[in-house]
């Protein structure tokens, strides 16, 4: 399999030194102040992103026919599903990853953030992630040909002060390299010998607040780090180590059948891991939590996972196009997502894409996960390299499948195209979803059709780490994360605190 992608891959290879020299230039150098403009003399595609979504067309899209040019302030994908796995150490953080510049060399990534979007001139303006010595954060813009937009949601914290100051959250790598830190820290902050029984309570309660998938996952996997490593470590803090979840609603994976939302329940009874049910979170200080009910509960470590709100940018897009200021009338400006098309395209904007999180699909939501995301990613690759044709009845037509011109013609003379040259619009195909809860326990929901299918218990642990392993986005990944399984089953977790 190796030598036939190797050989696959060797053609391309070939191309990289013709394209650079053909490729994209610089409009002028940026002395007068002015953002830097990208110029080629080819279609040129902007993806906002390098997450699930923007990486699985980074992958596939024909960069013969377009320069892609990859604007994110991360310059990698990350496998987000395994981020709590990495929070304590059951997997390096680096196993996690693919540099986007290895995913395909030939698409130009640059590490900066989409600050502004006209879609009407199809410009849009980008600053630097990083800046010089001197502060300066370089500007450039892109006149881009067809824009897709990937950029996911931020984490919401539903304006509870406090969330932003003192917690953790666990939606990018930075967020899980701090958290393994920080329980490094706790530990050993509650061994020394001045600490009080008070203050060595407060330093090892963990409170994770959100009982969706994440929230879920990190308990799980906290209670098997105590149990399994630190109780061996820290004897003698053991009795004072508590790992509380506290949700809002009466039951926990609401996303999942009841059948399983019971059983992740009971496993947590059976573990140790203290469910609170129907508690609202109403502020966060340094080292208390506030309850609705004006409960206030001491705490060492918060993680903070209970959803998704719109990133600045998907707002400002939203905000310049009537159509779509129309779909968000009376709604909360954080739950903006971009409505898009059966097509995935942008409604009342030319030639613009949204994918993943950050977009809706009118009439038929998608939930909000990776299995969308790069299921979406790739059909639009797949249109792209099929030939869609910028500005020329890109939105109003489906695009073209079989034969760019014949399409592009009948759009343009208004003629009707005949059926068998367009698409079909995205279909998601749902495979189901999956939760670790610790303790070698998972819960599974398959999907077939209409029919669920439930499993728990070590079975679906097995399940559940075989889909993770096949699931990763390169055979190096692959190979690193059976690796760092195995290197925990056999020396257990590293307590390095660094
Ligand atoms: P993302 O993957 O979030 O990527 C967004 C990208 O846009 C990032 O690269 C970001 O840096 C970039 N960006 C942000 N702002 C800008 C800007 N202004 N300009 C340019 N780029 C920008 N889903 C599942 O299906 N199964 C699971 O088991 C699962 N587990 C999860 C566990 C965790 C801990 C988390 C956080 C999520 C999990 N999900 C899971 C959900 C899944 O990760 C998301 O649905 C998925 O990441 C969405 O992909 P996306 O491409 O839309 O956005």
């Amino acid at each position: 399999l190796i030598a036939k992608r190797t050989l696959k891959r060797l053609p391309n290879r070939a191309r990289i030194t013709a394209q650079i020299n053909k490729g994209m230039q610089r409009a002028n150098n940026g002395d007068d102040g002015q953002p830097i403009s990208l110029q080629s003399n080819k279609p040129i595609v902007l993806v906002l992103g390098s997450g699930w979504a923007a990486h699985s067309l980074i992958k596939v899209v024909d960069t013969d026919k377009y320069d892609v040019v990859c604007v994110s302030p991360r310059n990698h994908f990350v496998f987000t599903p395994m981020l709590p796995s990495s929070a304590i150490g059951t997997v390096e953080f680096r196993s996690l990853l693919e540099p986007i510049r290895i995913s395909n060399p030939f698409v130009t990534y640059l590490e900066a953030e989409c600050t502004e979007i006209d879609v009407g001139k199809k410009h849009a303006l980008c600053r630097a992630q990083i800046a010089y010595e001197d502060g300066r954060r370089p500007q450039f813009e892109v006149i881009y040909d067809i824009m897709v937009c990937a950029v996911g949601e931020m984490t919401a914290t539903f304006g509870v002060p406090g969330v932003m100051e003192h917690c953790y959250f666990m939606k990018e790598i930075t967020d899980t390299v701090g958290l393994r830190r920080r329980i490094g820290e706790s530990f050993e902050l509650a061994a020394l010998p001045g600490t009080t029984e008070e203050d060595r309570r407060k330093a090892l309660h963990f409170c994770v607040v959100g009982g969706g998938p994440t929230g879920v996952e990190f308990a799980g996997t906290l209670r098997d780090f105590v149990r399994g490593d630190l109780s061996r470590k820290y004897p003698e803090l053991m009795a004072d180590v508590k790992v509380t979840l506290l949700q809002s609603g009466q039951t926990i994976l609401t996303s999942f059948t009841d059948n399983l939302q019971n059983r992740a329940l009971e496993t947590f009874r059976k573990t140790g891991v203290d469910v609170r049910l129907g508690v609202r979170v109403t502020e966060v200080t340094a080292n208390k939590i506030k309850l609705k009910d004006g409960e206030l509960i001491d705490y060492g470590i918060c993680v903070w996972s209970t959803g998704n709100a719109a990133r600045p940018i998907v707002q400002a897009i939203s905000a310049q196009i009537p159509e779509q200021k129309a779909t968000m009338e009376g709604r909360n400006p954080a739950s903006t997502k971009l409505a898009v098309d059966p097509f995935l395209r942008i409604e009342g904007a030319t030639d613009a894409i949204a994918l993943g999180d950050c977009s809706r699909m009118a009439g038929r939501p998608l939930p909000a996960t990776a299995q969308v995301a790069g299921q979406q990613g790739a059909y639009i690759a797949r249109m792209i390299n099929r030939g869609y044709v910028p500005g020329r009845g890109g939105l109003t037509v489906p695009f073209p499948c079989r034969r760019a011109d014949a399409s592009a013609n009948g759009s343009q003379n208004g003629a009707a195209v005949d059926e068998k040259y367009y698409s079909k619009p995205f279909q998601f195909l749902s495979l189901g979803a999956m939760a670790y809860l610790g303790s070698d326990t998972a819960v599974t929901q398959l999907e077939a059709g209409k029919a669920v299918f439930d499993l728990a218990g070590y079975v679906s642990f097995l399940l559940w780490r075989s889909v993770y392993v096949t699931k990763q986005v390169s055979t190096r990944n692959r190979v690193l994360i059976l690796f760092d399984w195995v290197k925990t089953r056999i020396f257990g977790r590293d307590l390095s605190v660094f």
